[in-house]
């Protein structure tokens, strides 16, 4: 995704933010169906059935009818592939998108090749019923044949193409490595490396939590409360640059390294590691929180999405060599031995074998489970899973 800033001028920031109410609007009422469906288990609309109650409620509402058609029937097929992403395991339930967090919408076809070099500093994007954005270059635009725009938190515009990464050859070596997500580094290869995304550092959560304490003390409505939430959003939109940073950096990096990658399979881990929840013993009916999710706090976000991210980048770059490995097992058998108890667990981040005595950090020891392939399931073995060689996905819109 190559991303660029976006200066509107005022009037075309308003019709920019028309647009993005119209998208939202309608993928909004398409996760209104679709939590219906889950509910009720019912027929869900698919995607036509959709398109023909967007063509009622654009009869209805004069406000959606001045919009673009176009953009919004992006917003519904967006949508679409964001339920098949959400059922293929690679990415999070879609949830409702929400006013000043949620800008954005996405321009397909002939209307996304609209876009003209102004000169060496600056090029234009024709948006539909906008008219020319200026925005600048800061490195030549990829061949694409869609865009987003979106505005982030703190007001600032983007145009980013949808652009795949060209393929990185690899070593030629044969080199394998695996690569597991860890609980407490965001990266643990079966090398004994451990990779950290940079998170909120320790005065930006102090300051998160002054903010919100300050943003709960305003007056709805208030100057002073849209201030506060602005300097919230300006820290989130920071830490979000940053792990985008890491995440293109450390894909190159492996793809580079090594011939054959293999991570955990997301589908797999998805039905595995789902948190099992624990009675709570003072309200009975009630559960504690997962404590993976109690422990990941703040960082939250940016291991469950970063993660993601960071594996849809690698399929791109290092393209027909990341493997997909069943995640059972790996955290409790031993890389050393193989011997497999929960005993071997000696901490969340100490790993001590009970049959060898094996000790290693307890992701990098799934890590070299993970980079052996070998799915360490009590009962069989289960092949590995190739990522297809061919039309890798195009990213979903990452909010
Ligand atoms: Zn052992």
């Amino acid at each position: 995704m190559s991303r660029f800033r976006m200066y509107p001028t005022p009037a075309q920031r308003a019709a920019l933010l028309e647009q993005c109410k119209h998208a939202r609007y309608v993928w909004n009422l398409a996760v209104e169906q679709w939590s219906m469906w889950t509910r009720d288990k019912g027929p869900t609309p698919g995607y036509v059935k959709q398109c023909r109650q967007l063509t009622e409620a654009r009869a209805a509402f004069s406000w959606l009818r001045l919009g673009v058609q176009t953009i919004q029937q992006q917003a519904l097929r967006d949508f679409n592939q964001a339920v098949k992403n959400f059922y293929r395991g690679t990415h999070q339930r879609p949830t409702w998108r929400k006013v000043e967090i949620h800008e954005g919408f996405r321009i397909v076809g002939p209307e996304a090749s609209k876009v003209v070099k102004l000169n060496r500093k600056w090029a234009a994007a024709n948006v539909p019923k906008v008219g020319w954005v200026r925005f600048r270059l800061s490195r030549a635009v990829p061949e694409a044949k869609s865009y987003r725009i979106k505005r982030d938190r703190t007001g600032r515009w983007h145009i980013a193409f949808a652009a795949i990464p060209d393929p990185i050859p690899g070593p030629g070596t044969g080199a394998v490595v695996g690569v597991d997500r860890g609980v407490t580094v965001s990266a643990a290869l079966s090398t004994g490396e451990l990779l950290k995304c940079p998170g909120p550092s320790e005065s930006e959560q102090a300051r998160l939590k002054h903010l919100q304490r300050r943003l709960a003390r305003c007056s709805p409505g208030s100057k002073r409360r849209r201030r506060v939430k602005a300097a919230i959003a300006k820290l989130y939109a920071r830490a979000g640059d940053r792990r985008k940073d890491w995440t293109e950096k450390t894909s190159t990096d492996l793809a580079r390294r090594f011939d054959v990658i293999r991570v955990e399979d997301l589908r797999i881990a998805q039905m595995t590691r789902r948190p099992k929840p624990k009675p709570s013993p003072e309200q009975p009916g009630s559960y504690l929180p997962n404590r993976r999710r109690a422990k990941a706090g703040l960082n939250r976000g940016i291991l469950v999405n970063g993660w993601g991210m960071l594996v849809r980048r690698l399929e791109h770059k290092a393209l027909g060599r990341v493997q997909k490995v069943n995640p059972a097992y790996t955290s409790q058998t031993c890389a050393a031995c193989g011997h497999c108890a929960p005993g071997n667990r000696e901490s969340q981040a100490i790993f001590r074998c009970v049959a060898c005595g094996h000790q290693v950090n307890a992701d990098v020891n799934a890590a070299v489970n993970i980079a052996a392939g070998r799915a360490v399931s009590a009962r069989r073995e289960t092949p590995v899973r190739v990522s297809p060689k061919r039309e890798p996905q195009l990213a979903t819109p990452a909010w």
